[in-house]
């Protein structure tokens, strides 16, 4: 049995392609809806990011009708149709068997029925039709009753279906999260027992969901729903075992280490940036390894920060993390203490600071970390004067080059570094203004016989 709501069509350039996409695949008479994130988003008066749509056209008679589609996935069927400079996933409507290794089916089978096709999806809510000529949702599968109610179910029994695709453990807490629903009991159960399994996943995969959960609506739900899950711990132990590091009362009110970082996430402005995400997750990782408490009887966490960063570049690894956002993570880790000493620090070396590549990002973990503990927040409104001081925070030009010190009979090796850092310092710090007087400086304070 379905149910049909009448639901409008959104206007703008997306719809308005994925109409006429979808009018032209059903006037060569293949039957076809736009589903999955489309149809629920559009129940739910959100707007779409994008369409999917599920035909019962063939891969090969979908490239009939668009030349120009990519056939990425023409064997479980699915292709990729550009129209108005918009992308569409088109899948054909197929029935799914035999996960053998809990990633991939061993066998897809095409068919008409887009009941078979809704079964195969994984949540109620992601599993339904929308007919944009005829403005109707249809449900077969109560997608709308949970939705209405803030359920998120899996489509089927939770345990066959997670055990068919491991990825659906995080897939589910990605869209309670998102979503703001809560998990039906049968799925939170399954997924209790199931955490483990995941650790067969690609990491790539899983990174990318963790990757979408924290930079989501509520990365403070998915963390939550990850850890009582026992998904945290089998992906990320570092920062499971946050839980139950206390700190310094003083300085943390807000309680132990697992606690301040779901704070920062809470404090945190939505939706994050993965760098700083990531950032936010790791900061701390050192404490639990470094944690010790002297006679003062007070928690410390001597060099936790060197720690931490060295944590995360095993974590980026194992997570396959690219090259760049690994070392960003791991700079912003390991300096993130730096920031208690910027106030007495020279204005050659803040002006350094300032000028780092990713140092507007740090600053904003900072101002988190401190919003989220102590709430002292001087350090971070010292520095954010500072930066809207200058029109730009790139270091200027160099008074002189390498070619500079060759001129002066110097030859060149490690000691060019050392000079040249020395003149941008003492430009920095207002003492040099032009190339005459900085030759000159060099002269005397190098001692270079002419
Ligand atoms: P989003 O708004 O995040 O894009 P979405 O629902 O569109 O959400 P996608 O990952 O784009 O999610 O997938 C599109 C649809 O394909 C899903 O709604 C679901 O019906 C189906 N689907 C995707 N991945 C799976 C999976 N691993 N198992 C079962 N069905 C899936
Ligand atoms: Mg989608």
């Amino acid at each position: 049995m379905s149910r049909v709501f009448h639901i409008a069509c959104p206007e703008g350039d997306l719809f308005a392609a994925a109409g006429e996409v979808t009018g032209r695949l059903r006037r060569a008479g293949f039957m076809t809806y736009w589903v999955g994130g489309a149809a629920r988003d559009l129940y739910m008066q959100r707007t779409p990011a994008d369409v999917d749509m599920v035909t019962v056209a063939r891969p090969d008679e979908v490239k009939r009708i668009f030349p120009d589609a990519e056939m990425v996935g023409a064997c479980f069927g699915v292709v990729l149709v550009k129209h108005r400079n918009q992308v569409f996933e088109i899948a054909t409507c197929r029935e799914e068997r035999a996960y053998g290794d809990g990633r991939r089916p061993d066998e897809v089978k095409f068919t008409d029925d887009f009941v078979l096709d809704l079964q195969r999806r994984d949540f109620t809510c992601n599993a339904m039709l929308y007919d944009p000529a005829g403005e109707q949702l249809i449900d077969y599968l109560n997608g709308v009753n949970d939705i209405d109610n803030s359920i998120l179910r899996v489509v089927g029994c939770p345990r066959e279906r997670f055990q068919e695709d491991h990825l659906r453990l995080f897939r589910a807490v990605r869209f309670a999260s998102k979503l703001g629903f809560e998990l039906e009991e049968e799925c939170q159960a399954a997924l209790r027992e199931m955490a483990g399994a995941t650790a067969v996943l690609a990491a790539e995969r899983v990174r990318q969901e963790l990757e979408n959960m924290l930079t989501g609506a509520d990365p403070v739900r998915a963390l939550e729903l990850l850890k009582n899950s026992g998904l945290l711990k089998v992906w990320l132990p570092e920062v499971d075992a946050l839980a139950g590091v206390e700190q310094y009362k003083k300085y943390h009110p807000e309680g132990d280490v697992w606690q301040h970082t779901l704070l920062m996430f809470q404090n945190a402005r939505k939706p994050l940036d993965a760098a700083l995400a990531w950032s936010i997750l790791l900061h701390d990782i050192g404490k639990k390894p470094t944690f010790s408490c002297g006679e003062d009887n007070i928690p410390h966490f001597y060099c936790h920060e060197q720690v931490g960063a060295d944590m995360v570049k095993d974590i980026a690894g194992r997570l396959r993390f690219s090259g760049a956002m690994a070392d960003t993570v791991e700079h912003a880790v390991r300096n993130h203490m730096r920031f208690a000493s910027v106030c007495n620090m020279r204005t050659a070396k803040l002006r350094r600071l300032l000028a780092e590549a990713d140092f507007v990002m740090e600053l904003e973990l900072h101002r988190l970390d401190c919003l989220s503990s102590n709430q002292l927040m001087g350090t971070w409104e010292f520095l954010q004067a500072r930066l809207q001081s200058f029109n730009s925070t790139a270091l200027p030009e160099p008074l002189i080059t390498g070619r500079d010190l060759i001129a002066l009979g110097l030859t060149p090796g490690a000691e060019f570094k050392t000079i040249l850092n020395a003149v941008m310092d003492a430009q920095l710090e207002g003492v040099l203004q032009d190339k005459a007087s900085a030759i000159e400086w060099v002269i005397e304070k190098f001692d270079i016989k002419k």
